[in-house]
């Protein structure tokens, strides 16, 4: 095969995945990236993720052994207003995204570097830049705006209260459903920091909603958070076809080619085998393609499923929480499980499947 120079647009995790694949198998690849070093968008990190994963199966395809970064959750609660229902916890980990030793992002960053990869940092990918770039460049630029505004790609804002800081706990998590909004708060804790996020697709977090948060965390978990931070971003969840590996000869990597759950917004899974997909691209463009499809064939039943169904019921906390209550947390617990496990199958998290790794 002969050996090419590939152009990679993003040092985020799918970018610097396609990037390693690429120079392992003799390719000469340039990763730029707008900001100044490593470590992602200094817009969302640093922060610790939250995702289910085939830790072993996703290894094995992306040719990189990720158990060194990802920290297995200990506990997980689903808070119903105040009501804890406490959630089991199937194959979920969690993930730092920063530039510090423990992060997923140095892991991949060093694996780059042994293999080749060479980095520009501070240096954007503008519009001015984009009919001048060859077919077969890679664009992983995340859930940053801009670039989905070159290709084309069809977007729903979101928008957060985000706020982290140090805290020793064990690897716990909680998910927060309240009606002042349609999407949830979540925290995480691991390495020694914690991350707290309040999040909602298509419309603003009032700082109404953003109070009732902080007096949920102070009357149930005696926690206070002053320093919130407010932040925009976008994610490609506007209609069941969204996913799209090639636009107008360039390939999408990561979030930005639709490789996200639709449902819960997980993406971290989906950016680390679409970056594998991507490398494909570069020589094979049928077997990306067929890939792709595969990784994200159960997009269009969980976006139907989440618009059709879950926003109604969602929008009534108070009757989930009766439920709760009426079937008890052993019940509830004992659904949930049955639920994952059938869901798990169909799961519309791109790698979390057990057909779609192998
Ligand atoms: C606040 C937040 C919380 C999240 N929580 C979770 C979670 O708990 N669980 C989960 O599974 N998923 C979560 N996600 C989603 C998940 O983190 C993303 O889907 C995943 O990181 C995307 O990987 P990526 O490779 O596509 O992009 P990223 O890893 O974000 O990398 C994008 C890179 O592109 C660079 N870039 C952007 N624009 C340009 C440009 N114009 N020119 C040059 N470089 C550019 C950025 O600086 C960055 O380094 C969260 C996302 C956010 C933003």
């Amino acid at each position: 095969m002969a050996s090419k120079e590939v152009l990679i647009y993003g040092a985020g995790m799918s970018g610097m995945v396609a990037a390693c694949n690429l120079a392992v198998e003799g390719h000469s690849v340039l990763v730029r990236d707008q900001e100044p070093a490593y470590g992602g968008s200094r817009v969302f990190n640093p922060s610790l993720h939250t995702t289910p994963l085939d830790v072993q199966a996703t290894s094995e395809y992306i040719g990189i052994d990720l158990t060194p970064v990802f920290v297995p959750v200990s506990a997980l609660s689903i808070y119903l207003h105040d009501l804890e229902v406490p959630a089991p916890v199937v194959m979920s980990y969690h993930v730092e995204r920063s530039s510090r030793p423990q992060s997923l992002d140095t892991l991949l960053y060093n694996k780059c570097i042994d293999a080749g990869v060479k980095f520009e940092f501070d240096t954007p990918l503008l519009k001015k830049d984009v009919p001048k770039l060859e077919p077969g460049t890679i664009i992983a630029c995340g859930l940053n705006q801009p670039a989905y505004d070159y290709f084309e790609v069809p977007y729903l804002d979101w928008y957060a209260w985000m706020a982290t800081g140090e805290a020793e706990s064990d690897p716990y998590a909680w998910i927060w459903l309240d009606e002042c909004i349609n999407e949830y708060g979540y925290i995480s804790f691991a390495n020694g920091i914690y991350y707290n996020l309040l999040f909602a697709y298509g419309q603003e977090v009032p700082r109404e909603g953003l109070n009732r948060y902080l007096s949920f965390m102070k009357r149930v978990r005696d926690m206070e958070e002053h320093d919130w931070e407010y932040v925009h971003g976008v994610a490609p969840v506007t209609s069941p076809d969204n996913p799209q590996l090639i636009r107008n000869g360039i390939i999408m990597c990561g979030t930005i080619s639709g490789s996200i759950d639709p449902f819960m917004g997980f993406g971290i899974s989906g950016a680390l085998v679409s970056g594998k997909v991507a490398a494909i691209a570069v020589t094979d463009r049928e077997k990306a393609l067929e890939e792709f499809e595969r990784f994200n064939r159960n997009y269009a039943r969980a976006y139907e499923f989440k618009h059709n169904f879950w926003y109604d019921l969602r929008a009534r906390v108070d009757l989930l929480e009766d439920m709760a209550r009426i079937l008890g947390t052993e019940r509830t617990i004992k659904m949930m499980i049955e639920g994952l496990k059938k869901g798990r199958k169909s799961s519309a998290i791109p790698g979390f499947s057990p057909l779609s790794c192998h």
